[in-house]
């Protein structure tokens, strides 16, 4: 099985890194990732118990937590990682 791969105009392959995972221990909500989003992958939800780092005091602007809604929709532009000043995300290649 090989990976999905994309072409620059000039026409050499790259291999997009697909976000696959966002830690929401982690994330601040600070939404930066969702304006440079294009593909409307990405949705701001209410942070969960589960998504709580006891060793991290939030403040009321962080109770809201970026989730990777529409994963199906990425095209591995790493956009969203390159922004983000807490290190959320994982990227990995996928399977064509
Ligand atoms: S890699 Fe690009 S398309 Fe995928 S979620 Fe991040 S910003 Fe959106
Ligand atoms: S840029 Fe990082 S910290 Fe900010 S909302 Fe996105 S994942 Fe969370």
């Amino acid at each position: 099985m090989s990976n999905i791969i994309g072409h620059t105009r000039g026409g050499t392959e790259w291999t997009p890194q697909f976000a696959v995972e966002l830690d929401p221990k982690k994330c601040i909500g600070c939404g930066r990732c969702y304006k440079v989003c294009p593909r409307n992958v990405l949705d701001l939800v209410e942070r969960g118990e589960d998504m709580i780092d006891e060793d991290n005091d939030y403040d009321d602007d962080e109770m809201m937590v970026m989730t990777i809604a529409n994963a199906g929709d990425c095209i591995g532009c790493g956009s969203c990682g390159r922004v983000c000043p807490k290190g959320c995300y994982t990227y990995a290649a996928a399977e064509a």
